[in-house]
């Protein structure tokens, strides 16, 4: 039995809260060295009160005398970028949880696998973005990649060890979000509140909008394409409104496999840390009964363009990944400042990627630069 030693970046969030939780059932196998997270002074210091990791990092340094004076107890505090990487190489630590929304975690997920850490990813972005490099660091540091988002979570359960050849395909699942049954017209002019009101899990912010879009199971099924080094046309989507299976592996024997639980994120950090083990758990069991049915349907292609996106993106690789993502990013922050209307999010994504000229094999640099310049794009085309 192995007790993982773990760096949690984005301690304050919907996942690191989790991430805290499922520690807290299983002393024996988890244990929280190190803790970051963005502003949120306050958060940390109670998060950290609780775990007593050996060090802290507070990326922006303006609360950094706030966390100080919080803390009642004297951990090392870094801050800053470098702080970030500090802390997710920090000698001791086996196993880094990146829980960071966004892709800020991608220099501190790099820099970790080249100290030979594991890595648990729930930001999917970061694979978006930069797949394909994460997962050669990966391969020749010798370390693994394990999946938290409870959909690559499910797949990676589902495979087992299988190799590619024996798959035919993936099939996601996904809620639909709360825009599932409107009108093309009535999800263009969908209101924040509603937008940001998810009818099966609770998550940050960005994560909630992106699943009212679609944009999230876009982004996951590039996250796939890279976690499981399948093409993406053999990376499938289906509204499976209950939440109930994370998701499906189809094998060229004609055979699916599903994993269930419930709609609670602690399931998919706990076989994260303790795989390729299974440990009991005291979170509620999932009783097929109290469900009743699990139903299935098409997604709505022309009403949630980022599917079509996603996919466009994903079959001609490069930068355009990294555009969609970026331009995502920015679009969806300009929503969640009232500043466009929801249906504006996918224009301003489709936009961007319609003006970049794409690359075969790019560099960290190339994707960075393309990275930038989208969000700049995004940004001017919202005056
Ligand atoms: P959240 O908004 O609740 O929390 C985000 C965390 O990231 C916070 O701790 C914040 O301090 C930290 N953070 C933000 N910017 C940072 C920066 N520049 N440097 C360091 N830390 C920074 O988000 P969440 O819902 O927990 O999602 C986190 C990630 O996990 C996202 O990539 C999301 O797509 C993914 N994910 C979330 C869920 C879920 O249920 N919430 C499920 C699957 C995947
Ligand atoms: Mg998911």
């Amino acid at each position: 039995m192995r007790k993982r030693r773990v760096i949690l970046l984005g301690a304050t969030g919907s996942i690191g809260t989790s991430a805290i939780k499922v520690a807290e059932s299983m002393p024996d196998r988890m244990e929280i060295v190190g803790m970051a997270a963005h502003r949120s002074a306050q958060k940390l210091a109670d998060a950290a009160n609780r775990s007593r990791p050996e060090a802290v990092c507070l990326v922006d340094p303006a609360s950094l005398s706030e966390l100080r004076f919080a803390l009642k107890y004297c951990p090392r505090i870094l801050t800053g970028d470098d702080g970030l990487i500090e802390l997710s190489t920090m000698s001791g630590a086996d196993l880094v949880l990146v829980a960071i929304v966004g892709t800020a975690g991608l220099r501190p997920v790099l820099a970790a696998i080249e100290r030979g850490k594991d890595l648990a990813i729930a930001s999917k972005e970061i694979l978006v973005m930069a797949g394909e490099i994460v997962m050669a660091s990966a391969r020749k540091n010798n370390v693994a990649i394990l999946p938290v988002d409870s959909e690559h979570n499910a797949i990676f359960q589902c495979l087992d060890g299988k190799r590619v050849e024996e798959v035919q395909n993936l099939i996601l699942t996904a809620s639909g979000g709360p825009f599932r049954e409107l009108s093309t017209e009535q999800i263009e002019h969908a209101s924040k509140s509603d937008a940001l009101r998810h009818p099966t899990w609770k998550m940050g912010q960005k994560i909630t909008i992106d699943s009212a879009t679609l944009f999230n199971k876009g982004l996951e099924m590039i996250e796939a394409r890279w976690l499981f080094n399948v093409p993406i046309n053999r990376v499938q989507v289906v509204i499976h409104p209950q939440s109930i299976i994370h998701s499906l592996v189809e094998f060229v024997d004609g055979s699916i496999l599903a994993q269930l639980s419930r709609s609670d994120m602690c399931f998919p950090i706990q076989y994260a840390i303790t795989w390729p083990d299974r440990v009991a758990t005291s979170l509620r069991p999932l009783r097929l009964a109290d469900i009743g049915k699990l139903e299935f349907e098409e997604p709505r292609y022309d009403a949630f363009p980022a599917l079509d996106l996603a996919r466009k993106a994903g079959e001609f690789g490069g930068l355009l990944p990294a555009v969609l993502n970026a331009a995502n990013e920015v679009a969806v922050q300009a929503f969640l400042d009232d500043r466009i209307p929801f249906g504006e999010i996918s224009r301003l994504v489709r936009n961007a990627m319609g003006r970049q000229t794409n690359l075969a094999s790019p560099t960290l640099d190339d994707i960075l630069r393309a990275d930038n310049e989208a969000r700049e794009f995004v940004r001017s085309a919202l005056f």
